[in-house]
């Protein structure tokens, strides 16, 4: 079983993995915490070159490139094996990021960008994606804007969350889109009672 967070930056992702990594443990079954960028060998070489400000202007298609090759190495690495030992994968972040980020944040048409995420992850979709999603005029704010994305601004965030919340839209049985202003520990449990059911299918 598949699970995945998305959201924008400052959202409370990695809490709500936390939460659900440990509300699994009592089930028995294997639980898999992972995240993107960065959950590899080679993931994390490629998440400090490309959040690096070092690296300077970064072209557009060379930065979803690089993404679209951490994630298929994540997925090569981690995703898949953990999957096919019957573990449960709970990660941070997947190709709506990519969808979201580079493509309706930036300049790239998204269903270009698109193409390339289902081409590098050969289309395996979550059985579950948790969108939290808030006003990231509450949530840019919330964490000091450190690196270069985070620096891009309002615009840049309010485009992402157009695009999370339209790829939701486009298969909702597959979503539960949650506000993530609501506390941490009733956003845990709705997204526990859902992962349960889902393992009890
Ligand atoms: O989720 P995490 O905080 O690890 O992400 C690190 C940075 O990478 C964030 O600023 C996020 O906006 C950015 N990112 C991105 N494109 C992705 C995934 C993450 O720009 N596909």
């Amino acid at each position: 079983v598949f699970v995945v967070f998305e959201g924008g930056d400052g959202v409370g992702k990695s809490t709500q993995v936390e939460q659900l990594c440990t509300a699994l443990a009592p089930t028995g079954r294997e639980v898999v915490r992972t995240f993107e960028p960065g959950d590899s060998v080679l993931g994390a070489k490629i998440r400090r070159l490309v959040l690096d400000p070092e690296t300077g202007d970064l072209a557009p298609r060379a930065e979803a490139l690089l993404y679209a090759a951490d994630k298929a190495q994540h997925l090569h690495a981690v995703v898949r094996p953990a999957l096919a030992r019957g573990a449960v994968v709970v990660c941070d972040r997947y190709v709506d990021s990519m969808l979201a980020y580079q493509g309706a944040g930036r300049v790239l048409a998204e269903a270009e960008v698109e193409q390339v995420a289902r081409w590098a992850t050969e289309d395996l979709r979550p059985d579950l994606t948790v969108l939290l999603d808030v006003d990231p005029r509450r949530a840019v704010h919330t964490k000091v804007a450190k690196d270069r994305l985070e620096a891009a601004g309002e615009t840049f965030h309010a485009r992402a969350r157009a695009s999370f919340l339209a790829l939701a839209a486009r298969e909702p049985a597959r979503y539960l889109v949650l506000d993530a202003r609501r506390t941490v520990e009733d956003l845990a449990a709705v997204v526990s009672a859902r992962v349960r059911a889902l393992l009890e299918d």
